[in-house]
């Protein structure tokens, strides 16, 4: 057991010192209005059994309905978003210090994410897996660990894409829900190749239009300050979040009540197929 935990460490320390950082990280703009001031953290969430059978109900809105539509998803080309809109999107989770801190602030604030975890996060902490999905929020993967797919073969490649499924859906196995076919490439390394076949076999790469850069080393106000700005000169866009860090967790609330404040909405993701896409529909 020390040993599957120090690996699992392992991992959350390189991933938190590597940052997930991209390749190809565009220069985002500094904001130029007047700054944004923390707010103090959501106060804590009911617990989440209370909330365990309403996966597809709408969590409940708080005034300035920062909750927007739900959309279904089949393929890509489903996420099209209208100005003012965006999607959350969390990825190399769970991690159990911060990703409850990350759930309570969506909570508060009465809107969902998508989470793309690591396969072996996941497998580390399957109850926090089946605890995102009771709270309402759309799960996809993000490889097993964390692998560069673009340095291995396409044979490597896919079977890290599948050992990174089956350990996110192996963690959900028995909860009553199920893993979305969403899958998100690490340091967003895609590849033609590689995305023409999973876009066959029905999965939907989630790609970001907004890096809140939270992977690198700065105060919680700043990656605020920063991905309002990267937003409002988009004015739309999936943005991306890392429930591993702790600047993440912490910047949240102010984000959030940032965006309720500029009038944006948050639009939940769905996979076609399910009982919430039924509805959404
Ligand atoms: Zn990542």
């Amino acid at each position: 057991m020390a040993r599957h935990f120090s690996i699992v460490s392992a991992i959350s320390l390189a991933l938190l010192a590597a940052g997930c950082e991209t390749p190809q990280v565009r220069p985002l703009a500094l904001a130029t209005s007047a700054p944004i001031t923390l707010i103090a953290p959501a106060p804590a969430a009911p617990p989440a059994v209370a909330r365990a059978d309403d996966r597809c109900a709408p969590l409940p809105a708080l005034p300035g309905a920062l909750a927007g539509r739900t959309i279904t998803v089949e393929r890509l080309s489903d996420i099209a978003l209208h100005k003012g809109e965006v999607v959350l999107s969390f990825d190399d989770g769970p991690r159990p210090k911060t990703t409850r801190r990350v759930l309570d602030a969506l909570d508060h604030a009465g809107v969902n994410a998508t989470f793309l975890m690591v396969g072996q996060m996941a497998k580390a902490y399957p109850e926090l897996v089946r605890e995102v999905a009771s709270r309402g929020h759309s799960i996809g993967s993000h490889t097993f660990d964390h692998a560069n797919l673009r340095t291995m073969s396409r044979s490597a490649a896919l079977a890290e894409i599948a050992s990174g499924e089956k350990a996110v859906a192996g963690a959900l196995t028995g909860s009553g829900h199920s893993m979305a076919p969403f899958f998100r490439f690490p340091y967003l390394a895609d590849s033609p190749a590689l995305r023409a076949t999973l876009a066959a076999r029905g999965t939907v790469v989630l790609d970001v239009d907004i890096d809140s850069r939270d992977y690198v080393k700065s105060p919680p106000a700043t990656v605020l300050t920063r991905t309002m700005a990267a937003l409002e000169a988009r004015k739309s866009g999936i943005i991306l979040f890392h429930d591993i860090h702790a600047r993440t967790a912490a910047a949240l609330p102010s984000f959030l009540a940032a965006l309720s404040a500029e009038g944006y909405k948050v639009v939940r993701l769905v996979p076609a197929g399910t009982d919430c896409a039924a509805e959404a529909s």
